[in-house]
C-alpha cells in the first residue's frame, strides 16, 4: 500500500528536520526519511561532536595559561575515550529531542534510504511513499582523493569514531575541516602534521585571517607543510601510515591519516533521473532562489545544493520553503548573501562579508576603505605563553563607508560575531559602529573604536 504524503524531506539532517516539522506546524501531513541518524551531518558527525572537541583543545589551551593566572594545576592526563563518550551520549540526548519534537508535531519518520521511483514517488525498502511537495535534503559525505592507498586515510567521519587518541597524525586538505582538526588534535597533545597543496590553508578567506592563522600554526600550532600533494599512501606491517608527496617529501609514519579535501553531494544513488532532474557537474542539484529543482513539486536544500555548507542555511532554507509553500508567502526565500561564519580553528576565526580582495574586485580600490586593529586579548595579555595577536579587519565601500566585510581572529572572535552580522545585514556604515559606545573590556570593542 502507498502512503501519501503533502510533504516528504528526503534525509533528515539540519535541512529535512527544520522543513518537515515547519511543514507539519502549518497543517500539513509531513515525514523525513532518514537512512542513518536523525540530525545528518551537523548533530552527528559536524558540527557538535566537532565543537565539543574544540571546546576540549580550549580547555587544553586554559591549563597553559593557568599557572599564571596563579593556578597550580598541574595537567595530569587527558582521557580521549571519556571525551567521546560524554559527547556521544549527549548526542544521544539530541535524538531523543528531535523525536519529541516530531512527535508533538506529527511528522512520520521512515527508516531507510530513499529512491525516486518518479517525480512524486519514493521507494524506501520496497514500500512506496508519495507526495505533493519532495525535498531533496539529502546532504553530502567527505571525498576521497583518487591516489594509490587513499583508503588507509579516514576522513572526518573516520575522527569522530576515533576511542584513542592518536599520537602521530596527518590531516590534508585546506578548508574548515583540516583547519579545525588539525587544531584540535594539537592542542589535545597530538603530534599533527596539516598538509595542504597550496601556498596556505583558508585560501578563499580575507588574507589577514589566513596568514595569521598560518603566524600563529608556525609558532604554536600543528606543522604545517606546504605545497604538499600526497601522491600514494604507504601502510606499514605495523599499521602505520607514510604519506608520499609530489614534491619528493614524505610524510610519516604517522598512526592516523584524515582526508579533510571537500565534500561530495548525495545526490548519486537517489535514482534522481527518473525525476527529470538533472545534476551539475559535481553532482549537485541546481536550485533557484526559492529552492525549486527544474521539476515541479522537488526542491532541493542544504549541501546537495552545492552553495554555503553550513547547518544554518540548510535550516532557513528549509523553513522558507515552507513557508513560501504552505504559509501562502510567494516571495518567502533565503538571501544567501553576506552569511556570517567561525571557522573553529586555533585561533578561531568569525567573519562575514567581503575579503579585502573581495571588496577592491566589486567595488574598485578608490571605493574600499579598510580599517585594522591589533591587540593582544586581555584574557591572554597577563600571561607569559601564548600571547597571540588578536586581528579585526573592517572592510568598507563607498562615500558613506558602508561596511561590506568584518573579520577578526582570535580569542572570542566566535561568539563577537554574530550581532555584527546584523548590524552588517541592516546596512551598517563605519559611523554607525563609531556611534556605537563601546562595550569594555572586551575584544569586540575593537570594532567600534576602529
Ligand atoms: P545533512 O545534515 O548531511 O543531512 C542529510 C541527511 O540525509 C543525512 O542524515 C543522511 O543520512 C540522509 N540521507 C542521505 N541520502 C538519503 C537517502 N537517499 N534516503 C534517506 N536519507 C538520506 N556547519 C556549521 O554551520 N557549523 C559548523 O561548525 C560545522 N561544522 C562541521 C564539521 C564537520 C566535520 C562537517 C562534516 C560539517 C560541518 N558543518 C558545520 C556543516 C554542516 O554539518 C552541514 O552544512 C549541514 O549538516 C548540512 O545539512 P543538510 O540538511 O544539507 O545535510
Ligand atoms: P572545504 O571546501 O572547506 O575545503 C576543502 C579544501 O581542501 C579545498 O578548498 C582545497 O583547498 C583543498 N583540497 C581540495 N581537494 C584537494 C586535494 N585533492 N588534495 C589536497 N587538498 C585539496 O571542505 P571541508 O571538507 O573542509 O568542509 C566542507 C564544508 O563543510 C565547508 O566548506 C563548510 O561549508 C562546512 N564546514 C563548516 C564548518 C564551520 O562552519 N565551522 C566546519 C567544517 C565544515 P586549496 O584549493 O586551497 O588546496
Amino acid at each position: 500500500m502507498t502512503q501519501h504524503f503533502d510533504y516528504i524531506s528526503i534525509g533528515a539532517g539540519s535541512g529535512g528536520i527544520a522543513s518537515a516539522n515547519r511543514a507539519a506546524r502549518l497543517g500539513k501531513k509531513a515525514a523525513v526519511i532518514e537512512a542513518k541518524h536523525i540530525g545528518g551531518t551537523c548533530v552527528n558527525v559536524g558540527c557538535v561532536p566537532k565543537k565539543a572537541m574544540w571546546y576540549a583543545g580550549q580547555i587544553a589551551d586554559a591549563l597553559h595559561y593557568a599557572n599564571d593566572y596563579g593556578f597550580k594545576a598541574p595537567l595530569q592526563s587527558f582521557n580521549w575515550s571519556k571525551l567521546v563518550e560524554n559527547r556521544e551520549a549527549y548526542i544521544e540526548r539530541i535524538h531523543a529531542a528531535y523525536a519529541r519534537g516530531f512527535a508533538s508535531n506529527d511528522v512520520t519518520v521512515i527508516n531507510g534510504f530513499a529512491k525516486f521511483v518518479d517525480k512524486n514517488t519514493l521507494e524506501v525498502d520496497g514500500v512506496l511513499y508519495t507526495a505533493d511537495h519532495i525535498t531533496i535534503a539529502t546532504g553530502g559525505r567527505p571525498s576521497r582523493p583518487s591516489i594509490e592507498g587513499a583508503e588507509h586515510g579516514i576522513d572526518s567521519d573516520g575522527f569522530f569514531a576515533l576511542t584513542e587518541q592518536p599520537k602521530k597524525v596527518a590531516v590534508v586538505g585546506a578548508g574548515y575541516i583540516a583547519v579545525e582538526l588539525a587544531g584540535v588534535l594539537h592542542a589535545l597533545g597530538s603530534e599533527s602534521h596539516l598538509l595542504v597543496r597550496k601556498e596556505k590553508p583558508l585560501r578563499g578567506f580575507d588574507d589577514m585571517l589566513s596568514d595569521t592563522l598560518v603566524e600563529q600554526m608556525e609558532k604554536h600550532g600543528p606543522t604545517l607543510h606546504t605545497m604538499s600533494v600526497p601522491t600514494r599512501v604507504e601502510k606499514h606491517s605495523d599499521g602505520q601510515l607514510t604519506i608520499h608527496l609530489d614534491n619528493g617529501k614524505s610524510i610519516g609514519p604517522v598512526d592516523s591519516l584524515i582526508w579533510a579535501i571537500g565534500r561530495d553531494p548525495a545526490t548519486d544513488n537517489i535514482n534522481i533521473e527518473s525525476t527529470g532532474i538533472k545534476l551539475d557537474e559535481r553532482g549537485f542539484i541546481p536550485t533557484d532562489k526559492f529552492q525549486n529543482t527544474d521539476v515541479d513539486g522537488i526542491y532541493a536544500v542544504g549541501d546537495n545544493t552545492g552553495r554555503a555548507q553550513l547547518t544554518p542555511v540548510a535550516v532557513a532554507a528549509g523553513r522558507r520553503l515552507c513557508e513560501r509553500l504552505f504559509n501562502n508567502k510567494p516571495n518567502e526565500h533565503l538571501d544567501y548573501s553576506n552569511i556570517a561564519t567561525v571557522v573553529f580553528s586555533h585561533p578561531v576565526i568569525g567573519t562575514v562579508g567581503l575579503s579585502e580582495k573581495e571588496a577592491i574586485a566589486e567595488y574598485g580600490v578608490d571605493q574600499v576603505k579598510v580599517y585594522n586593529s591589533q591587540f593582544t586579548a586581555l584574557y591572554q595579555a597577563i600571561t607569559e605563553d601564548y600571547r597571540d595577536p588578536t586581528r579585526m579587519k573592517l572592510v568598507c565601500a563607498g562615500e558613506e563607508e558602508k561596511i561590506v566585510g568584518i573579520h577578526s581572529i582570535g580569542f572570542g572572535s566566535d561568539e563577537l560575531l554574530q550581532g555584527f552580522a546584523v548590524a552588517m545585514k541592516m546596512g551598517a556604515t563605519k559611523a554607525d559602529f563609531d556611534n556605537t559606545v563601546a562595550i569594555h573590556p572586551t575584544s569586540a570593542e575593537e570594532f567600534v573604536t576602529m
